[in-house]
């Protein structure tokens, strides 16, 4: 999507910049703008709810069509949030545990944007809570963990359970290895190549795809 068709910004229930997280705005608007149209397909799923700044704009869309998002995530941080790495938070460890806890402020988020009946927090791994899901999902945001790993595990866990004319989205595309890590962009070629979804246009770092 280029300049010209930049969709606008939702009306959002709190400042999402306020919130902790690495979604750019035009991205934002881009799920709040399909999850309008697939949450009346059916229920939607995050796999990397972090302090909830995408689960803020996927679930204001699911609550406007009474549906549920489901927003999957351990809360103990991706490889990038660990102590000494990179993205690490020091708001968001759990010193008395030794490790990262990003649910509190998670929680704090949802009731701010007043999504408590909208969201479903699923604290899980994702591998974990796929084990017994059977539920049909009008979109699946994909932006957990970035290893090669956890990337194909969420792509291969999830992405079977989207409804014919649902949306697959999948954040940290970087076609060029300079401009970022490749598991993401590896998922999107996976899906491309799968043969089971229609490819929209990327909009920033987030890749789109429509279920036939
Ligand atoms: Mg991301």
């Amino acid at each position: 999507m280029n300049d010209q068709n930049t969709l606008p910004s939702p009306e959002l229930p709190l400042d999402i910049d306020s919130i902790k997280g690495f979604l750019a705005a035009d991205e934002g608007a881009t799920l709040y703008h399909y999850a309008l149209e697939a949450s009346k397909l059916g229920p939607c799923l995050e796999i990397g709810s972090y302090c909830g700044k995408s689960t803020v704009y996927l679930g204001s869309a699911c609550q406007q069509n009474q549906s549920t998002l489901f927003a999957l995530d351990h809360h103990r941080g991706s490889e990038e949030h660990q102590l000494g790495e990179e993205y690490h938070d020091p708001d968001l460890y759990d010193s008395g545990i030794a490790l990262m806890d990003s649910f509190r402020t998670f929680r704090t988020t949802m009731r701010e944007a007043n999504l408590d009946n909208t969201v479903v927090p699923v604290v899980s791994s994702s591998a974990t809570a796929s084990r017994h899901w059977a539920t049909p999902l009008g979109m699946v945001f994909i932006d957990g963990g970035h290893s090669e790993e956890a990337a194909q595990t969420d792509y291969r866990s999830w992405s079977t359970f989207i409804r014919p004319g649902g949306i697959l989205a999948i954040h940290d595309i970087f076609p060029n290895p300079e401009d970022g890590g490749q598991a993401p962009y590896n998922i999107w070629k996976l899906a491309k190549a799968s043969g089971l979804f229609d490819e929209l246009p990327t909009v920033n770092t987030l890749g789109l795809f429509r279920r036939r």
